[in-house]
């Protein structure tokens, strides 16, 4: 099928994915960026801000936030440089140095973008968290990211900040972006500090591997790491924007991942602005009424979120193309999760654009694998990897990585190491850091498989794979089955132990609205899953459940189902998102 059900838009900024592949090379895409103007260097906020600032874009709407209550207000890129030079100057005051750890604990505010620019022009490292996340989990956050600035609110400060901060003697100043008064030597209005703090400021001298920003994972398999990222990674930002949002002049891009996950800052701040387009924030959570009349009444042209989010708008009855005017929406992206061929099928024929899922984590930096606009689409594939980017399928041997060239043959996904966004160590986990490389090549923890035309499809992570008589069983094939199903809305697999076959493959169902929970629907999904997979594969237990437990960026969390089913203890839960 081809991904183009395409109207009248401009042609794709990659249009011939072969060519540039052949022809890519990453000093051209460096020379796309500007460099520090007064000394040789590269720091991203000056990328993604003030070469704007200074240039035509200069009153371009840079980030328009979009309040709970719907009103809205834009920052143009004159501003968004005056704001973020007031907030590096603050820090400056504060006394803060290259290098140091500013966290933000926020909802989606101004502040949020403001400090995450502020700091890296302060050439310090800045490290967003979820702002739901209870007083634990932001604790080990802090104190493993060795915080020395937060910026948080007055209302998280009193619930959650407050109680942890005797435990937190790094931690030097908190600042509260809706205090109207110093609470005390160490509890500031960042408000007042804005105020007296002065728009100009002199970025210092940032290196390209200069420490940028911490992110910590979405801890799907266990315990969140905290990955390091360099200013560097802002040449990914850019060519990803080209090549794969296919940002054009004067679009307006939506993306509705929350920062404190690592989509939300690349994509979510810094690939946009980094390429001169509006940025639409939403602060609200999902609604789907909301997110499609924001599409409509903000002329929205490119669209980046999670299968998750198409999953639920899936399972709903509205009708986006009917109910509202969707004529400037040219491209819709995903990523975190596998996206099901059902939903890429579904959400092509609603939306009636190309809709590219990509592959990427959070120790990438930036997108790794992906489809493009202008290549054509195999529903349940994550695509080729970007130009610049050597993917493979390999087996890790005593003696190193065997590569594996056949077409359909399962194994590592893996990546050759040194492309500029790749994280360049775990924070405090150096060991861990040093055991996912293997000679030249990084090892992803996911396994994929790549088809005779190169395009890599998902099959699952290496902790998620069922064994089953014999078969190694990814899960991700047998939900996308469970999903053809007609009356299944979503499906998780995990392998349940059992003596005689090693696991039995046991499948998690959240009905479509209406459908019957009863055994005589069980067996159907059962027998269905059965004709199209074959019995060794297919389920051999259905449960019908009301949710499925996900993190807060939206993935299942498929080690809480097999804890749970196995009454085990749960691990961290810290990022599981409470509905
Ligand atoms: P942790 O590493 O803490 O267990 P995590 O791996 O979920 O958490 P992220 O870095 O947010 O943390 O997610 C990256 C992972 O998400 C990838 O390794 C992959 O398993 C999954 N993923 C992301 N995009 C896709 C995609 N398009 N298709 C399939 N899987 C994807
Ligand atoms: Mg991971």
């Amino acid at each position: 099928m081809s991904a183009q059900v395409e109207s009248g838009f401009a042609a794709p900024v990659l249009n011939d994915y072969a060519a540039l592949r052949s022809s890519f090379q990453w000093k051209d895409a460096f020379a796309l960026l500007s460099g520090l103007p007064e000394h040789k260097g590269l720091n991203i906020a000056y990328e993604a801000v003030d070469r704007h600032a200074a240039s035509a874009l200069a009153q371009r709407t840079a980030i328009r936030w979009i309040r709970k209550d719907r009103t809205s207000r834009d920052f143009t890129y004159a501003e968004l440089r005056e704001l973020t030079n007031q907030f590096a100057n603050v820090l400056e005051q504060l006394g803060i140095q290259k290098g140091d750890r500013v966290f933000a604990f926020t909802g989606r505010i101004p502040e949020l973008y403001i400090s995450a620019l502020g700091t890296l022009k302060k050439a310090a490292v800045f490290c967003p968290l979820f702002s739901v996340f209870g007083p634990e989990p932001v604790f080990q956050r802090l104190s493993r990211g060795d915080a020395r600035v937060l910026v948080t609110t007055l209302d998280q400060y009193d619930k959650k900040i407050k109680g942890i901060l005797p435990r937190l003697p790094e931690l030097e100043w908190v600042l509260l972006t809706d205090a109207e008064t110093h609470l005390n030597g160490k509890v500031k209005s960042l408000a007042l500090l804005m105020k007296d703090a002065s728009p100009e400021f002199r970025i210092p001298v940032t290196l390209p591997e200069d420490p940028a920003l911490l992110h910590f994972t979405s801890g799907t398999t266990g315990m969140p790491k905290g990955a390091l990222h360099v200013h560097n990674a802002v040449v990914m930002h850019l060519i990803t924007g080209k090549y794969v949002l296919d940002f054009h002049d004067d679009d307006v891009y939506w993306c509705t991942a929350d920062p404190g996950w690592v989509t939300g800052t690349s994509y979510g701040i810094l690939s946009p602005l980094v390429n001169g387009i509006t940025n639409i924030v939403d602060e609200e959570e999902f609604d789907a009424a909301r997110w499609y009349s924001i599409l409509e009444d903000h002329k929205v042209n490119v669209w980046y979120t999670a299968p998750t989010a198409i999953r639920r708008l899936m399972r709903m009855s509205i009708k986006p193309r009917s109910q509202y005017n969707l004529e400037n929406l040219r491209l819709i992206l995903s990523v975190g999760e596998p996206l099901h061929p059902e939903a890429v099928r579904w959400a092509q024929q609603t939306f009636e654009v190309p809709v590219l899922d990509n592959w990427w984590q959070t120790e990438t930096g930036g997108i790794m694998i992906s489809n493009y606009r202008s290549m054509e689409v195999r529903p349940g594939s994550m695509g080729k990897p970007l130009p610049g980017i050597e993917a493979a399928i390999g087996e890790i041997k005593d003696s190193g990585i065997e590569l594996i060239n056949e077409p359909g043959k399962q194994g590592n996904l893996i990546l050759k190491k040194g492309w500029p966004s790749m994280f360049r160590t775990y924070l405090h986990e150096e060991a861990r850091y040093d055991k996912c490389f293997h000679g030249d090549w990084y090892v992803t923890g996911d396994l994929a498989y790549r088809d005779a035309d190169g395009y890599f499809w998902f099959v699952g992570r290496a902790d998620d794979i069922i064994k089953t008589s014999g078969h190694m069983v990814g899960p991700f094939e047998v939900e996308s089955t469970l999903m053809e199903h007609p009356a299944v809305g979503e499906a998780a697999v995990i392998g349940k132990p059992e003596p005689t076959i090693g696991e039995l493959v046991k499948g998690f169902v959240v009905l479509k609205p209406g459908q019957i929970p009863d055994d005589a629907l069980k067996l159907d999904i059962i027998g269905f899953a059965r004709k199209k997979m074959g019995a060794a594969v297919a389920p051999k237990e259905i449960a019908f459940v009301t949710s499925l437990p996900k993190t807060r960026s939206g993935k299942i969390l498929r080690r809480l189902l097999k804890a749970r089913e196995l009454g085990l203890p749960e691990g961290d839960t810290s990022t599981l998102e409470q509905s």
